[in-house]
């Protein structure tokens, strides 16, 4: 490494989740020809992907989905196997909800069993028994798949940044990317001191999306959201260990999931797109009163005995897309730059979007089907398209 080199084989714009995973795969075949270059300090808390855990689960309401999660769970298996980092921790997972819920079950069941995945259908007094922190009626119902569990989001982040620099790649902080411009297959990245080129790009860039694909005059209809997550001191605290309580999402609008005990000393607990439309550059950090207020009085009525003072209340942004469908694609007119924009779910698929963003850019194939996530689907072109954040 050289400190005026500024060619290189590939170049990745935003090192959160996706973008530090994405240098960790390029670098394996690339070593030093890899650039990643991030706006502000590794491992900040702008974005998307900074806190303890992430859910990680099979359960999907598509197959598509459960298809890439079973390619995600081999990802992040092999990502420890050569880091020698435990980055999953599987707790078994519960989704349930009222039997009428917004978001329905049945199609959850039905993608597992299509793509050969083991679960278990719950009724009420069966979730009581296993799980008595759970004060629900007859008319919730709900799926346990065992694989589910913790993605350990911070310290993947950081092992893929680690993993990535140990084959030869040059991480840059605070070098944020200003223009982006392309001529005869090349990439010439402007950041305020520098020009590098590549002919290879992936575009990681989270809440900064727009701003990235203004440079190719592309536009996507995408909302930003400040979401929060609450840890809880619970009065009971070994009710909520890992070994005894797994993770779980409510499935009905308004949707909340939550976790076990893991990184702070009480259970987490939120509401799934609850938050309020921010811009990325100027949103504050405090918590909303409103969003706190419903979450509230969700675990008062369902699971109180979670309900003890806020420990920490931590906001975090989501980049949503009208479907609730992520963007994996590459740029229409640019084959050799790639695209991923995560709409709120997508840590668990941290590894193996990176991987795939490696493999479009160099391979310009990958063996997962991102039939769902395509850039030129109708409703990304409309300017105010209908938005369905219940998934
Ligand atoms: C509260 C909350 C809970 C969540 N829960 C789950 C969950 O349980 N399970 C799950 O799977 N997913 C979950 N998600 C979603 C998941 O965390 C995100 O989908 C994922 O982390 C997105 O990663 P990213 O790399 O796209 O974005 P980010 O981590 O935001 O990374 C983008 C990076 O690009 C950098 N950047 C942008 N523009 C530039 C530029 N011009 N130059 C240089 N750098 C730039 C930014 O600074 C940033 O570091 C949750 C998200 C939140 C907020």
């Amino acid at each position: 490494m050289t400190a005026d080199r500024r060619d290189y084989e590939a170049i990745v714009l935003g090192l959160g989740g996706i973008g530090s995973a994405t240098a960790y795969w390029l670098s394996k075949r690339f070593g030093s020809g890899v650039l990643g270059l991030e706006r502000f300090e590794l491992g900040h808390v702008r974005g998307e992907s900074q806190d303890h855990s992430r859910i990680i689960r099979l359960s999907y309401h598509a197959p598509e989905y459960v298809r890439l999660a079973q390619r995600a769970y081999q990802t992040w298996h092999e990502v420890e196997r050569d880091s020698g980092d435990r980055l999953i921790m599987k707790t078994g997972g519960l989704d349930l909800g009222p039997r009428d819920g917004a978001i329905d079950i049945a199609t959850y069941a039905q993608s597992m069993r299509i793509c050969g995945v083991p679960f278990e259908e719950l009724d009420a007094a069966e979730i009581r028994r296993r799980w008595p922190q759970w004060n629900i009626g007859d008319d919730i119902h709900g799926l346990f798949q065992a694989d589910s569990g913790i993605a350990m989001a911070a310290h993947a982040n950081a092992t893929h940044q680690r993993m990535a620099r140990e084959c030869g790649a040059e991480l840059r902080d605070w070098t944020p990317v200003i223009a982006i411009s392309e001529s005869g297959g090349e990439f010439q990245i402007r950041t305020e001191n520098d020009t590098y080129r590549t002919s290879r790009l992936c575009i990681a860039a989270g809440p900064w999306s727009n701003e990235a694909l203004a440079n190719f005059d592309l536009l996507l209809p995408l909302e930003v959201t400040k979401e929060q997550v609450t840890y809880f001191g619970a009065a009971d605290l070994d009710a909520f260990a890992p070994e005894r309580f797994p993770v779980w999402i409510w499935m009905d609008d308004p949707s909340f999931y939550g976790f076990p005990i893991f990184g702070e000393n009480g259970p987490k607990v939120a509401q799934d797109a609850g938050g309020k439309p921010v811009d990325p550059n100027t949103r504050g950090f405090e918590p909303d009163e409103s969003n706190s207020r419903r979450v509230h009085d969700f675990l008062a009525k369902y699971l109180p005995s979670a309900l003890g003072p806020p420990i920490l209340v931590k906001t975090c942004l989501y980049t949503l897309t009208p479907d609730r469908d992520f963007v994996v694609d590459r740029l229409p007119t640019q084959a050799s730059c790639a695209v991923a924009i995560g709409a709120g779910h997508a840590f668990k698929f941290a590894s193996v979007l990176g991987r795939i963003l490696s493999e479009l850019v160099t391979d310009g194939r990958t063996p997962s089907d991102l039939s769902l996530f395509s850039l030129d689907r109708p409703i990304l072109k409309e300017r105010d398209p209908a938005r369905h954040y219940m998934v």
